[in-house]
């Protein structure tokens, strides 16, 4: 790997990765040796969600267990919307890519006869998610990709640039424009740009997603005219740790896989009566029960004690860590937990080849939307996401074009001022969603929150807090037009789901904004 994240880069590669997560490193080392830049906000193995995934991967590789098992999960989770051809492909090419990790030196646990591990979690059917050391898959996972990277030659990776604009001319994408570290925006030119941003956790109060997760990807994206998909459906994790950190600690769905139970501050274990499923309902089900018991003045616990009793601390290492952090002992008391944004379904949509609406821009992982998780994503079907279309779109680009060209960095024409986001209006921003865009939405709410996002537009004046602003109004927009609950989305004025609207969303920020008109022009566009 060659580092230009200090002095800045003089010239960079025809193929751009915007991003160094598990999605852009493994798309950059599947086009090895073809040289690729890699641009990301952070240094190498740092700001990105991935490195802090607990679970695993899901993939079907334990006897028993089957693709069509695999893909039935998937589509049940995803509440009548997942795109089955493209999730088919998703969860065929699993196994594959499991092997590719192993291959890049991913140490996933193995029992006494060698065979990898796989344990089970919430709306799976069968134990299929493989991880590393019990709760430190992401870790293991990334460490082991930013060893690759360093090895590899071809890869030039270029460290504290967060990337501000997606650059069109008149046949396409014509690159990135780049903030260094001095302040100075620079043109990256590119043919191919694939955007790896991740998710859109810092556009809410409570996160479990790194600073770097706050929708400029997306944001990004929809200036430059990309279509959006399914952006009003936005995953909440029920189980963060309820203990006043931002972002805040995760206590992991295996959890429950194991048999860890949810009770309030009553004794009464809730989950009974809300699904036949009890702790192991979906996601947005267990979230939302939370959120109610919340909102009636109780508090929430994990309890683990009998499941899993002193066993947590070598099995579920991260979170005993946490709960130590925070001067909770699991081994002898319950854990306060409260629900938190974790994952955005939504995206920029994409094709099977991870191609997007615009000419010459790729994008994969969470910043993308290819369908396969409807409107709710099936646990550790994400980091599978993640490697199975970053290798996809390898293959395509490596198709389109087979020779390397390599362009002088230029400087930018339109940089805007270069301000720092307003911490106030940022502040500002978070509440409003997690408020009126949250767990529970209703038309006025939304409606009011497009209005504060317009207020915010309005008086900003950084290129990445719009992109952000950005990002919260293609995610408001589609709540507000979309007159139904399903999966992630709960309208609390439409509490059903209506069968004529079974389908996605795909918008572009222009009709976004005929939801809600900003009260004055946005300072920068
Ligand atoms: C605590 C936690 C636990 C999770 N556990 C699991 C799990 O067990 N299984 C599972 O499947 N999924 C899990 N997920 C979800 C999963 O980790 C993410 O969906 C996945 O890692 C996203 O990968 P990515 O490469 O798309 O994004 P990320 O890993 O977030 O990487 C994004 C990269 O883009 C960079 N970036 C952001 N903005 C810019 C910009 N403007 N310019 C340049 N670079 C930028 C970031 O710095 C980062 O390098 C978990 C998520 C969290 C937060």
């Amino acid at each position: 790997m060659l580092d230009y994240s200090s002095s800045g880069p003089e010239a960079c590669d025809d193929v751009l990765i915007v991003g160094g997560g598990l999605a852009g490193l493994f798309c950059a080392l599947r086009l090895a040796p073809r040289p690729v830049t890699v641009v990301s906000a952070a240094p190498l193995g740092e700001g990105a969600s991935s490195t802090w995934a607990q679970g695993g991967i899901a993939a079907a590789m334990a006897e028993g267990d089957s693709i069509e098992k695999h893909l039935a999960d998937t589509v049940a989770a995803g509440a009548g919307i997942v795109d089955e051809k493209v999730a088919r492909l998703m969860v065929g090419d699993a196994p594959h890519r499991i092997y590719d990790l192993l291959d890049y030196g991913v140490p996933f646990d193995r029992d006494l006869a060698g065979q990898l591990e796989a344990s089970r979690e919430a709306a799976h059917s069968e134990r299929r998610v493989v991880h590393v050391s019990g709760d430190k898959a992401g870790a293991a996972i990334m460490a082991a990709l930013v060893t690759a990277v360093r090895e590899t030659p071809s890869i030039r990776f270029i460290g504290d640039h967060p990337v501000e604009d997606v650059v069109m001319g008149r046949r396409g994408v014509r690159g990135v424009n780049a903030r260094g570290p001095d302040g100075i925006v620079r043109l990256l030119p590119a043919r191919a740009v694939v955007l790896a941003t991740g998710g859109v956790g810092h556009l809410y109060a409570v996160t479990t997603n790194p600073p770097q997760a706050n929708g400029d990807g997306l944001g990004m994206a929809a200036r430059a005219g990309a279509v959006i998909a399914d952006a009003e459906f936005v995953q909440f994790h029920p189980t963060a740790l309820d203990v006043g950190q931002d972002p805040a600690p995760l206590a992991t769905e295996a959890l429950r896989g194991e048999g860890a139970i949810l009770v309030n501050n009553r004794g009464d274990r809730f989950m009974q009566s809300v699904h036949p499923d009890a702790e192991l309902a979906p996601r947005d089900i267990v979230a939302r029960a939370i959120h109610h018991q919340i909102a009636e003045g109780r508090r929430v616990l994990l309890d683990t004690r009998e499941a899993l009793g002193a066993k947590i601390v070598e099995e579920f290492p991260t979170v005993a860590g946490y709960c130590r952090e925070a001067g909770i002992d699991p081994v002898n008391e319950p854990i306060p937990v409260a629900p938190a944004e974790h994952y955005h379904m939504g995206g920029i949509l994409t094709d099977a080849a991870g191609r997007t609406s615009l000419d010459g821009l790729w994008a994969c992982g969470e910043v993308a939307s290819t369908g396969v998780h409807g409107a709710n994503r099936l646990a550790s079907n994400s980091l599978l996401e993640a490697v199975a279309f970053a290798a996809r779109i390898a293959s395509d680009i490596a198709g389109r074009f087979p020779l390397a060209e390599r362009n002088d960095v230029e400087a930018a024409h339109d940089a805007g001022d270069g301000s720092l986001p307003d911490a106030i209006a940022v502040a500002r921003l978070r509440r409003t969603m997690a408020l009126q865009v949250g767990v529970e939405r209703d038309a006025d709410g939304l409606a009011a929150a497009l209005l504060t996002i317009g207020e915010l537009e309005a008086d900003c004046r950084s290129r990445s807090f719009l992109n952000t602003l950005t990002a919260a109004r293609m995610i408001a927009s589609a709540a507000l037009a979309r007159r139904e609950s399903r999966g992630g989305h709960y309208r609390t004025d439409h509490p059903d789901d209506d069968e004529a609207l079974r389908c996605r969303t795909f918008m572009t920020l222009e009709q976004a904004r005929e939801f809600g008109e900003p009260a004055a022009a946005p300072v920068i566009a």
